[in-house]
């Protein structure tokens, strides 16, 4: 079989390639590569079915992205929350660590699209070892998400000497690793990265797939090598038009991932990242894609909608309105818009000044 630096290595990083393949003009695209780089290995450029299916709006270039004018740069102010260089400290016990400013495709969607694969990510061991003094100085972090950028592009020992340094601290409860390569580059799951990465448990890897499409015999032996090693497996999906804003596609996505042993954990709202525009829906849509979940399918192919608020404020969920009231009666709809009522019991606040008001009566 292929190894993944050689499928890396004659990955497709120019329009022109898709001539002889698809026979679409490559040189509108050109502009468009030379401000987002293009990457996609020829695994994933092997799942296209026909030209502007889900899977090539993901990978190949489209003029829209330098026609956007409505995203900003930084939405989610990642680098004012930024102490160290690549690190994001945005909650109280636990920090985003980007590791690689590498992937094996650079995706159309991608949140840190203007970082990623080029100049204006810069990754060292010195800023990787700030980060890791950073870490072991803050007690409060329990819980590291190594990041990029994808982690599984580095080799393993270098993977190995960072995860190791980060296992060394004592209060570093957990690791998560996110990474894409499990959907565009499966052969980089080898049983060497596997037995390295089960050295570091408690360790959990969060993949991204967004189409059942991307749910082949490749990528879910990838997964199975990583679930029989211990490590539990979430998916983040990212929603988008035309890709998957059909709630029955969705659906599908879900059940195909649990059947691979991968547990939705994330829907996101699409950030507002600069030439990403087109690939937004409304919010509605997304909500519209929970009801079709909730009770209609296994509750664990039920993930959580959020939205990267932009600013920096973190991710915030968001619920289709079951809950209609709140009082001593709650009254709530269930998934196929039926209204129940459950009565409320007194809070613990509530009881002990009823218990007051009694004693007091003597
Ligand atoms: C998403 C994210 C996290 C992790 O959030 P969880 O809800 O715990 O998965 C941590 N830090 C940053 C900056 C993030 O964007
Ligand atoms: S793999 Fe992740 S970080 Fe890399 S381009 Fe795709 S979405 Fe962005």
């Amino acid at each position: 079989m292929e190894t993944w630096q050689k499928q890396l290595q004659t990955s497709i990083t120019s329009p022109g390639t898709l001539t002889r393949r698809f026979g679409v003009d490559p040189r509108p695209l050109e502009e468009v590569v030379a401000k987002y780089p293009m990457r996609v290995p020829t695994y994933y450029l092997g799942l296209i079915k026909e030209v502007g299916d889900p899977i090539w709006k993901q990978a190949v270039p489209d003029l829209l992205e330098i026609q956007d004018s409505v995203c900003i740069y930084d939405p989610l102010e990642e680098e004012n929350q930024s102490p160290v260089p690549n690190l994001v400290h945005r909650y109280p016990d636990r920090v985003l660590f980007l590791i690689s400013s590498e992937c094996a495709m650079y995706c159309r969607f991608c949140t840190r699209k203007r970082k990623v694969g080029g100049e204006n990510m810069r990754i060292t061991n010195e800023t990787i070892s700030a980060g890791i003094d950073y870490i072991s100085h803050h007690p409060q972090i329990r819980d590291v998400i190594v990041s990029g950028g994808d982690p599984l592009l580095l080799a393993d020992e270098k993977l190995d000497s960072i995860l190791t340094r980060l296992r060394a601290i004592p209060h570093v409860q957990i690791i998560r690793i996110g990474t894409r390569v499990p959907v565009v580059l499966p052969m980089r799951i080898t049983l060497n990265l596997v037995r390295m990465l089960r050295k570091h448990h408690p360790l959990f890897i969060n993949t991204h797939f967004n189409h059942p499409d991307e749910i082949t015999e490749q990528s879910s032996k990838a997964c199975a090598r990583l679930a029989d090693a211990g490590i539990p497996l979430g998916n983040q999906t990212v929603l988008m038009r035309d890709i998957n804003d059909d709630p029955q596609v969705m659906k599908l996505l879900m059940q195909k991932l649990l059947a691979i042993r991968v547990r939705p954990y994330y829907i996101y709202q699409a950030d507002l990242v600069q030439g990403t525009d087109h690939f937004r829906t409304s919010v509605e849509e997304g909500l519209e894609v929970i009801r079709a979940l909730r009770g209609h399918t296994s509750g664990m192919a039920v993930p959580a909608f959020v939205i990267d608020a932009p600013g920096g404020g973190g991710k915030i969920p968001l619920l289709p309105e079951y809950l209609q009231a709140l009082g001593s009666a709650v009254i709530l709809k269930n998934y196929l818009g039926e209204t129940y009522s459950y009565v409320n019991a007194a809070s613990k606040v509530q009881k002990e000044q009823i218990r007051k008001v009694a004693n007091e009566n003597g």
